[in-house]
């Protein structure tokens, strides 16, 4: 049975007010009114009604004004709602129990196994999960994602892998499984530097390069995109992918984090011969880059995981191949840096989707 227009209307109002308080932190009644273009009456109601289903409080907070009287803060309750979120590599599990309002609760980590396959990971997520008390589960994986399969990853070695029926079967939960570079991206729009830019690139460097992106504030739907095979030098060194000439397989000096650091490093200290490989990547990514940005037109580019030591090492490299590849109109608006969240992002990320299903569903 449908329901009332009114409540309907109280419903979607306190949705919007739960949701404003989790992205922008506590607020004062007056700020609340003017952000959400309700009535004060109406914002009222819905605080009392959101403190007494025990999601928001109300505290003297910070001074406003001349006279300096401390106003009334709402707040979200960390517990009130809380999602737990799950990170693959190749090299580990890491869990983040997150509240509502993205205050951390809890985080723990175990090693997973060189060449663990989907349901030894998924157990490794269970035993860390235990018995947390989080409405939704998302789990972020770096590769090829879609529909809860992961169709291709380069880092874990996974083809075709149903990850999120391994997680199912693994822990007795419903699961959400979102690619690496685009939890990253959703990271970074919700809690990083990058809330201002409705289309944004996120370039992840693991074993593999991927890309996730969001356009018109949305995550880009299916999954991320597979930089790491775009052909950079035709007829070049032979890919795993079977392609010749892609962007990781010409970069392959930078298949481990240990060399990259390594190479980077050198450079840095002035060592010919690592400046010479650190420049070719980064003219190799740039050229790379220069075909992302002409298919997809973003406003900002970050450049995640050891892609950051490459950028921040051959930044002049990485923008003259990309003037190269790409239109100046394009790269007229484009900012390129580094992550604000670092190597958080994922995690973040991933909780920020979980959390936008729940608040969604409160409608
Ligand atoms: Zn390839």
């Amino acid at each position: 049975m449908a329901r009332p227009a009114t409540e309907e209307l109280r419903r979607r109002n306190r949705s919007a007010l739960l949701d404003q308080l989790h992205r922008r932190g506590p607020q004062t009644r007056a700020e609340l009114t003017e952000a959400l273009g309700l009535n004060r009456s109406t914002i009222g109601a819905l605080a009392t009604d959101l403190s007494e289903s025990g999601h928001i409080q109300e505290t003297t907070g910070r001074s406003t004004g001349a006279a300096g009287r401390p106003s009334t803060l709402v707040e979200c309750v960390p517990e009130a709602e809380t999602v737990a979120a799950v990170e693959v590599r190749a090299d580990r599990v890491r869990l983040a129990l997150v509240g509502l309002g993205g205050t951390l609760l809890a985080r723990a980590e175990v090693p997973l196994e060189p060449g663990a396959d989907g349901p030894e990971a998924a157990e490794l997520a269970a035993r860390l999960l235990a018995d947390t008390p989080a409405a939704e589960t998302v789990a972020a994986v770096p590769g090829l994602v879609d529909a809860g399969v992961v169709a291709q990853s380069t880092e874990l070695g996974w083809v075709d892998r149903d990850f999120r029926t391994d997680l199912e079967r693994a822990t007795g939960r419903s699961w959400r499984v979102a690619d690496l570079a685009t939890a990253a991206a959703v990271g970074e729009r919700s809690r990083g530097d990058a809330h201002r830019s409705p289309n944004l690139l996120y370039l992840h460097g693991g074993r593999g390069v991927t890309a996730g992106m969001i356009a018109d504030g949305r995550p880009r739907r299916g999954s991320s995109i597979m930089l790491g095979h775009v052909v950079v030098n035709p007829g070049g060194q032979k890919c795993r992918c079977g392609l010749h000439g892609c962007l990781e397989a010409e970069m392959g000096t930078f298949e481990q984090s240990a060399t990259i650091e390594a190479t980077t490093t050198a450079a840095w200290m002035g060592d010919t011969a690592a400046r010479e490989v650190v420049h070719r990547s980064g003219g190799l990514l740039g050229r790379a880059l220069g075909s992302v940005v002409t298919a997809a037109t973003p406003d900002e580019v970050l450049f995640g995981g050891w892609l950051r030591e490459l950028y921040l090492s051959s930044a002049a490299a990485v923008r003259s191949s990309l003037a190269e590849a790409t239109l100046p109109q394009l790269r007229a608006r484009l900012r390129l840096r580094t992550p604000a969240l670092g190597s958080e992002g994922p995690l973040i990320g991933a909780a920020e989707t979980g959390f936008e299903a729940l608040i969604g569903e409160m409608r």
